[in-house]
């Protein structure tokens, strides 16, 4: 049976259907649910590139079986070596996690200029479309709420988190290059903080953050006063959106996200009793240019795509929570 999503929009060059789409980056968090979706597609074969920089073959082993699905692995600063044809490039190799990228600022510069030309020459070799996974980072610490497209950021371009603010902005002016010197059929979403399971639980962001804290019965560290707002897009959500923008000839940029703000203080509370843990909420220095306020305006996704995020928060937080409870029991079981 044809379960082919993908007949009835334009979405490469070729105009034809996606039959062969390569995820760099494909082993993370975000990268693995994408090819879980994608493989949801009778059709499609996925090429999976990734050099386990920030993560482990974990995430995609129970695609290893499928014959739909290959791993490559391979840092997409070298040329990326996909024989055959290819229709679809997804680009999100990159460290992205706060710990991850202050960890690694030269690498995650590396990956964001070196990796995306590479990724873009792929897709230009091979007539494919090319989406790149941007990040409202982009917006730094933005003045202007909630953030458009149109608004070009606020960002210090040598404090902490340059690196990586840096190397996405970069990435968007080559991803756009390429589009207007070589007719690459791109685009670009900005996508906001996301969460769900097969995060890293040390990998420094407040959801996975506060779950493993919880689950611990250690106290909740909430940085500054915790009145800093996030605006938090679970996976499966933030996943459709890129695909809906893939599936198009749309160049965005487009942003993906959540725009219920939440205060990260309510957010500890939430995990808090989501995981019916009577941890104690400790505060902490904030980090240096932490962003005060993140807020997507989704009106053009909506309007172009219909997508909006879809999953309740608490029931997303619920499910997270419960992944990393089974997480823990078997590294435990494990170690017994
Ligand atoms: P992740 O760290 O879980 O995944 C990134 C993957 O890229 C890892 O598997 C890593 O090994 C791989 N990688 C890094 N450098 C590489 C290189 N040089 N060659 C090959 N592979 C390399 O991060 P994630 O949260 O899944 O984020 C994925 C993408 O989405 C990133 O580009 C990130 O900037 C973007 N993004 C994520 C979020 C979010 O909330 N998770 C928000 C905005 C943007």
């Amino acid at each position: 049976m044809n379960t082919s999503r993908w007949r009835n929009g334009p979405h490469s060059n070729w105009g034809g259907p996606i039959r062969r789409a390569v995820v760099t980056g494909g082993c993370g968090f975000v990268g693995s649910h994408l090819c879980d979706d994608l493989l949801l597609d009778s059709d499609v074969e996925v090429v999976c590139v990734d050099n386990f920089l920030t993560s482990t073959g974990d995430n995609v082993v129970h695609c290893l079986s499928d014959d739909r699905f290959e791993l490559l692995v391979h840092d997409v600063t070298e040329p990326i070596p996909v024989p055959g044809e290819v229709d679809l490039v997804l680009h999100l190799a990159s460290p992205a996690s706060p710990q991850d990228y202050l960890r690694l600022p030269v690498e995650t510069l590396q990956a964001g200029s070196l990796g995306t030309f590479n990724a873009l020459e792929l897709a230009r070799q091979k007539l494919a479309r090319f989406v790149l996974a941007s990040t409202s980072e982009v917006y730094g610490d933005p003045l202007q709420h909630p953030q458009q497209e149109s608004y070009w950021g606020n960002v210090n371009p040598v404090g902490p988190r340059s690196v990586y603010d840096e190397a996405k902005r970069f990435a968007e002016a080559a991803t756009t290059a390429y589009r207007t010197r070589h007719g690459v059929d791109t685009a670009i979403v900005r996508i906001f903080n996301t969460f769900g399971p097969r995060m890293r639980a040390e990998d420094g962001r407040a959801v996975p953050t506060f779950i493993r804290q919880a689950l611990a019965g250690e106290p909740l560290t909430v940085t500054g006063d915790g009145s800093q707002t996030r605006s938090l897009c679970y996976v499966d959500d933030t996943v459709q959106g890129i695909l809906a923008v893939a599936a198009s000839s749309h160049p965005g940029p487009v942003n993906l996200g959540n725009p219920a703000e939440t205060t990260v203080l309510e957010l500890a509370h939430l995990v808090r009793d989501l995981s019916r843990s009577a941890a104690p909420i400790e505060f902490v220095a904030r980090p240096v240019d932490d962003p005060g306020r993140r807020r997507p305006d989704i009106t053009l996704a909506w309007e172009q795509f219909g997508w909006k995020p879809e999953t309740d928060p608490r029931k997303g937080l619920s499910t997270t929570i419960d992944w990393f409870a089974t997480q823990l029991n078997d590294t435990a079981a494990r170690e017994r």
